[in-house]
């Protein structure tokens, strides 16, 4: 499907839960976040249909999101669910890889294809700080986990304040150098104040060439990410959702002043 701007649209984004077991200081206030109930949330069922769907009209990238994916229930099932829809070329998990060590090969049983992993930080004390309590010990054999498990190419995400040159980032780039992983480096975003900027070493961020949706945890689809568009699967049925957020999908990013990163998922 191509939207008003000629931009082919191939790229789902699905996150599936708003609740995190880390609390990042750019992405989390420290108490968490008023959460979204329930019977709110998506089921796995809904999802798989709305990924049915999406691909029939030409979606072929799907990547799970969050908040933390793997917090979720069942995350596997809905993994084969997905992975089951004949036309997924890249089938992708981002994770902060907390718990990726024993999700790994589970995951890949199921049938995802690879995973990006969060990671602004080797330093034990410094990720302790930027996650508000994460071990990054865990992190580290979750990476050797995914390696293993064949969920490749594992690539890193990583946050930076200002620059890829600052020490914690530098020193990610050396870890990722010698463990032979993809690094990307994404610079700190505000939604509220429309601060964004490409992607070095991704395909983030330039909006001349945006090819995503977003599916949020609640059932709106999101045509983009700077922007306060949604349109609910549940109001106005998946395929009419779908076909609005690609036709009212914005030329430019602005603001969004209704979504976090943590339930759009980034
Ligand atoms: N919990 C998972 C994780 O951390 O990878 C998945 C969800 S998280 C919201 C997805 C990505 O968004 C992560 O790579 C995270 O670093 C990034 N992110 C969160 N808040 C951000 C912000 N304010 N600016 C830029 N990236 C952000
Ligand atoms: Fe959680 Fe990911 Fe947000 Fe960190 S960036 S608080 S790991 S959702």
């Amino acid at each position: 499907m191509y939207d008003c701007y000629n931009r082919q649209i191939n790229y789902l984004r699905i996150s599936i839960t708003d609740r995190c077991n880390l609390r990042c200081l750019y992405c989390m206030p420290e108490e968490g976040i008023p959460l979204i109930s329930h019977d709110r949330i998506m089921h796995y069922e809904e999802i798989a249909t709305v990924v049915r769907e999406a691909v029939d009209l030409g979606i072929d990238k799907v990547r799970i999101t969050g908040g933390e994916p793997l917090v979720r229930k069942g995350v596997e099932k809905l993994v084969a669910m997905i992975a089951a829809i004949p036309g997924i070329r890249d089938f992708g998990l981002t994770t902060n890889g907390i718990l990726l060590e024993r999700f790994a090969p589970v995951l890949k049983e199921a049938g995802l294809h690879r995973v990006n992993i969060s990671l602004d930080a080797v330093n034990p004390v410094r990720y302790r700080e930027l996650t508000r309590g994460g071990d990054v010990d865990q992190v580290i054999h979750g990476i050797e986990a995914a390696k293993r498990a064949g969920l490749t190419p594992v690539k890193i995400n990583c946050v930076v304040q200002q620059s890829s040159e600052e020490k914690d980032a530098r020193e990610v780039q050396e870890f990722c150098q010698l463990n032979d992983l993809e690094i990307r480096f994404i610079h700190q975003m505000s939604l509220e104040h429309g601060c964004f900027t490409t992607v070095e070493g991704g395909d983030g961020g330039d909006c001349s060439r945006c090819s995503r949706l977003r599916l949020t945890a609640e059932g709106k689809i999101k045509p983009c990410l700077f922007n306060d568009l949604g349109f609910d699967i549940r109001e106005l049925g998946i395929r009419q959702a779908l076909l609005l957020a690609i036709q009212n999908k914005p030329e430019k990013g602005s603001v969004n002043t209704i979504n976090s990163f943590q339930n759009i998922g980034g």
